[in-house]
C-alpha cells in the first residue's frame, strides 16, 4: 500500500508522513473564533481537516486531536490592532462576551455534526488556559525575546533568526504586509502583541491579573500554550486556512521554538479558500456570508451536499461557491445514494470489502488527501464487475471511514411532480392486476424520465435521480 504522503507548507512539498511515535498522530486544528457563525468557508477547511483525521485513523494511526475556541484576544486586525472581535460580538448582539462565545460555540459543534466532522478528542478554549499562557510569556520574557509597549508586551521578531521559514516572504516582503497597521512603539513592523493591557478607562468584559499588569492574550499565544499542553511532545500537524500562513502560524512557530528551542510541529498544513463570484474570499467580516444554515438547511439541502462539493476540488486548489455548483453537488450526492441503494438491492452486504478497490482507494486519499480522484475510484467500483454485496460492503466502509456522506441513508420519497406521481399509481394498480408487463414498462418509463423505482416490502418509492 502506498505510504502516507501529505503536503508539507514547511517545506513545500509532499512528503511521506511518519510521526514521532511510532504509530500515534498528534493532530492540532486551529478552531473557530466564536464571534459569530461559522460561514461555509472556515467549514470547508474544517472538512479538509476531517479528512485528514479520518485518512490518518484509516491508515491504522490512533490520532489525538485538539482543537482551540478562540474567545479571547482576535482582534479585528489581524496584527493586535482594531477591536477584540468577542466584546465587539458581544455588543452587537447586546450580551455578554461569554454569553455569545457559548452560544456559538454550540452553533459551531452543531454545524459539524451536521456535515459529520468528528469532533476532537480534546476542545480547549483560550479563557481556560491563561495561566499557560502567561508562563510561556514569561519564558519569553526570561529569554529576552520580549519588549514593553504602553499597550502591551511584544514579541521581538528580529531576535528570531528563523521567522520567515513557514511564509517563505523575506522579511521586508512580510514587514511590508504588516505596516499596514501602524503601530509606532514596535521595534519591527512583524512585531505581535503576546499581552495586551486593558485600554485605560475601558472595562473590559474578559481581562486577567498578569505580572505585567490587567489584560489579556494576544492571538496567537493561545495556540502555542494549547498545543503544548494537550500533545506535550507529539507536535506532528497543525492545520488552519491558508490566510493563517503569514501571521497566525508564522508567529506560533516564533514564540513557540524561541521559549522552547525545539522545533514546534513537523507538518503545517493549509486548505485553500472557498471564493464567492470573482475569486472572492468568503470572510466574516463581510455581513453577507453564508452559513450552513442559510445557504442548505433553511432551502430544504441535506448539508451533507456541502460536504459532498468539497470532495470534487482539492484541498490545495480554490474552491468556487455558486448555485449551481451546489445544485450539481446537491444530484451528485442524490444519485450516488440511488446507486448504493440499488446495490443494496442486489443481495446481502458482504463481510468483507474488495481488497484491490480498498487499496485503489488508499491510493488517492493518501496522495495528499486527493478525494476527487477518490470519489473517482467510488464511481469505478460501483460500476466494476463484482457481485453487488461486495461493491455494497467496500463503499460502506469508504464511507464510514473517510467519506462520511451517509451513503445508505434512507432518502425520503421527495416532492415529485404530479405526472411522475400518476405513473407510480398506475404501475401500482398494475401490480396489484399482476399485470408485470405493464409495471415493468412504466418503470422503464420513469427511469427514462430520470427516476429511480424501488419496490420494497412497503410497496414502491420513486427517487429522482
Ligand atoms: P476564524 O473563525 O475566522 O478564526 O477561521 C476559522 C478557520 O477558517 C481558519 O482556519 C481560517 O483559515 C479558515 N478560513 C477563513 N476564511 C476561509 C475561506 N473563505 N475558505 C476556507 N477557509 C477559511
Ligand atoms: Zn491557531
Amino acid at each position: 500500500m502506498k505510504p502516507l504522503q501529505l503536503y508539507n507548507t514547511l517545506t513545500r512539498t509532499k512528503e511521506s508522513f511518519t510521526p514521532i511515535f511510532k504509530d500515534r498522530v498528534g493532530l492540532y486544528t486551529c478552531g473557530p473564533t466564536v464571534y459569530n457563525f461559522a460561514h461555509i468557508g472556515n467549514l470547508r477547511t474544517y472538512i479538509f481537516e476531517d479528512i485528514l483525521k479520518r485518512v490518518l485513523s484509516y491508515n491504522g494511526f490512533t490520532v489525538r486531536h485538539v482543537m482551540n475556541i478562540t474567545d479571547v484576544g482576535h482582534l479585528t486586525g489581524d496584527r493586535d490592532m482594531g477591536e477584540d472581535k468577542m466584546e465587539s460580538g458581544a455588543r452587537r448582539e447586546g450580551l455578554s462576551a461569554w454569553e455569545i462565545a457559548e452560544f456559538y460555540t454550540q452553533a459551531f459543534r452543531s454545524d459539524m455534526a451536521r456535515l459529520n466532522i468528528l469532533e476532537p478528542d480534546i476542545w480547549c478554549k483560550a479563557t481556560d488556559t491563561i495561566e499557560d499562557q502567561i508562563a510561556l510569556v514569561r519564558t519569553l520574557e526570561e529569554k529576552g525575546y520580549t519588549y514593553r509597549t504602553s499597550d502591551g508586551i511584544y514579541f521581538d521578531t528580529s531576535r528570531f533568526a528563523d521567522y520567515d521559514k513557514l511564509s517563505r516572504q523575506n522579511r521586508e516582503a512580510l514587514q511590508e504586509g504588516a505596516r499596514v497597521e501602524k503601530n509606532l512603539q514596535k521595534r519591527n513592523p512583524t512585531d505581535f502583541a503576546l499581552w495586551k493591557f486593558s485600554p485605560q478607562g475601558v472595562q473590559r468584559q474578559m481581562e486577567w491579573e498578569s505580572p505585567w499588569g490587567v489584560g489579556f492574550p494576544g492571538w496567537h499565544i493561545e495556540c502555542s500554550a494549547m498545543s503544548m499542553k494537550y500533545l506535550q511532545d507529539q507536535l506532528d500537524i497543525h492545520c488552519g486556512g491558508t490566510d493563517h500562513i503569514d501571521v497566525h502560524h508564522t508567529n506560533e512557530i516564533a514564540q513557540s521554538e524561541a521559549a522552547t528551542g525545539k522545533r514546534f510541529f513537523n507538518f503545517w498544513m493549509h486548505g485553500e479558500f472557498l471564493n464567492i463570484a470573482g475569486g472572492k474570499k468568503m470572510a466574516k467580516s463581510d455581513d453577507n456570508f453564508l452559513t450552513l444554515e442559510n445557504a442548505f438547511i433553511k432551502q430544504g439541502i441535506d448539508p451533507l451536499a456541502y460536504r459532498y462539493a468539497a470532495f470534487l476540488s482539492h484541498y490545495r486548489k480554490p474552491m468556487e461557491y455558486s448555485d449551481e455548483s451546489m445544485t450539481a453537488a446537491t444530484n451528485g450526492l442524490r444519485h450516488l445514494r440511488n446507486q448504493v441503494r440499488r446495490l443494496a438491492e442486489g443481495g446481502p452486504v458482504a463481510l468483507a470489502p474488495d481488497h484491490e478497490f480498498k487499496m485503489r482507494f488508499l491510493e488517492e486519499t493518501n496522495d495528499d488527501l486527493n478525494m476527487p480522484r477518490a470519489m473517482a475510484v467510488v464511481q469505478e467500483l460501483i460500476r466494476a464487475d463484482l457481485p453487488d454485496g461486495v461493491k455494497l460492503a467496500t463503499v460502506m466502509e469508504f464511507d464510514r471511514s473517510v467519506l462520511g456522506l451517509e451513503l445508505d441513508r434512507p432518502v425520503a420519497e421527495e416532492n415529485l411532480p404530479d405526472a411522475i406521481r400518476a405513473m407510480g399509481q398506475q404501475r401500482l394498480e398494475a401490480r396489484a392486476d399482476k399485470d408485470w408487463a405493464k409495471s415493468d414498462r412504466l418503470r422503464d418509463e420513469l427511469q427514462a424520465l430520470g427516476y429511480t423505482v424501488q419496490d420494497d416490502k412497503d410497496g414502491m418509492k420513486i427517487f429522482k435521480e
